[in-house]
């Protein structure tokens, strides 16, 4: 590795450690201590993610990293300063709560800060840089990956604070997306270690809409894939922090809904089932989605279903299947 990625690198896992103590023991750490707490984090949980605290200053940072040795000009790289309008660098995260963001050794490569108040934008992440590419890395992978193994099952949120509140709550097999869409490099990781995904986005539109997204990515990589219900005024921190961990367990990990079955739910909106016509477009789309199954038994089973349903012949909808898997090869 060259002399600047390991400066870059380094710089890092200083800044953890600043930002962790000026949240613990700084003035203006305070707020921001006593905003995680009140989001219900535990202390134990703020020291376990190492969660800190950037102070409001241009520069605090940037004097911090020069004592230390660096380039600015590396530290600009690395995404841990910028330069302002008058060519002078300065601290990039000012006045937010610190979320290091590890790579699968458990070395911090990037930030991601969020506002305390209602200041936006809501987080404002480190940039791509040599050691953080945004599709490449899973929040908290390095932590959950023997708890995945065990459990043969990954959860997959979007946000840090749906992956910490399920940890906190004795879920540990979680990773998130950091809001962004999931990519075949991430899809190809997680089905290398759980047999089972089970995707638990928010439930409000965006979230349904990146489920959808998710969803057939990981079927497409050939993982058995679940989609979670999420209440939409709720996202699952906040049901997690409301209702426990053995609640969200019962009644949102344990009645996730098969790939399928949340496809199915899914298409059925946008069409009116009583109009000929929609209907007929709604079983297409459907018989295209039960071709795509691998097992026989599997596609046989949702057939049948929609056979009762819509009162078709069996035998008229496999051959329609069987029609469209010839035709995708
Ligand atoms: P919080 O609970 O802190 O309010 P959240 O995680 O519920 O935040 P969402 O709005 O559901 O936030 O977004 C999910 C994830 O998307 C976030 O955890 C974050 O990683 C990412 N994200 C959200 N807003 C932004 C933004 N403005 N810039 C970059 N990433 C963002
Ligand atoms: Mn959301
Ligand atoms: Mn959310
Ligand atoms: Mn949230």
């Amino acid at each position: 590795k060259s002399q600047e990625s390991q400066a870059m690198l380094e710089a890092h896992q200083w800044l953890t450690k600043l930002y962790h103590h000026l949240l613990k023991n700084s003035k203006d750490g305070r707020e921001a201590y006593q905003y995680l707490i009140d989001r219900g984090f535990t202390d134990e949980t703020i020291q376990k993610y190492q969660i800190g605290y950037s102070p409001d200053s241009k520069d605090f940072v940037v004097t911090f990293l020069e004592k230390k040795g660096y380039h600015p000009q590396t530290m600009v790289k690395a995404g841990l300063l910028s330069t302002n309008d008058h060519g002078e660098y300065a601290d990039r995260f000012r006045g937010r709560v610190i979320f290091p963001l590890r790579n699968h050794l458990g070395k911090t490569v990037a930030f991601a800060g969020r506002s305390l108040g209602q200041q936006e934008p809501k987080y404002l992440n480190s940039p791509e840089t040599e050691l953080f590419h945004k599709g490449r890395l899973l929040y908290n992978f390095d932590l959950a990956r023997s708890a995945i193994r065990k459990e043969k099952t990954v959860i997959l949120f979007e946000g840090f604070g749906d992956v910490i509140s399920a940890d906190q709550a004795n879920i540990h097999h979680a990773v998130g997306t950091m809001g962004t869409s999931l990519s075949s490099m991430q899809a190809n990781l997680l089905k290398k270690y759980a047999e089972q995904i089970i995707i638990c986005y928010d439930g409000d539109r965006a979230g349904i809409e990146a489920a959808v997204k998710a969803a057939k990515l990981l079927k497409s990589v050939g993982c058995q894939t679940y989609v979670a219900r999420v209440p939409d005024e709720l996202d699952p921190d906040e049901f997690i922090q409301k209702y426990g961990g053995d609640r969200f367990k019962r009644e949102i990990i344990d009645t996730s809904d098969t790939y399928i079955s949340f496809m199915m739910n899914y298409l059925r909106r946008d069409y009116n089932l009583q109009v000929e016509g929609d209907r007929i477009t709604y079983i297409e789309k459907v018989l295209q989605e039960i071709a795509g199954l691998d097992r026989a038994v599997e596609r046989e089973h949702y057939l049948n279903e929609i056979a009762t349903e819509f009162q078709l012949s069996v035998e008229t909808l496999k051959e329609e299947v069987q029609r469209i898997r010839s035709q995708s090869g």
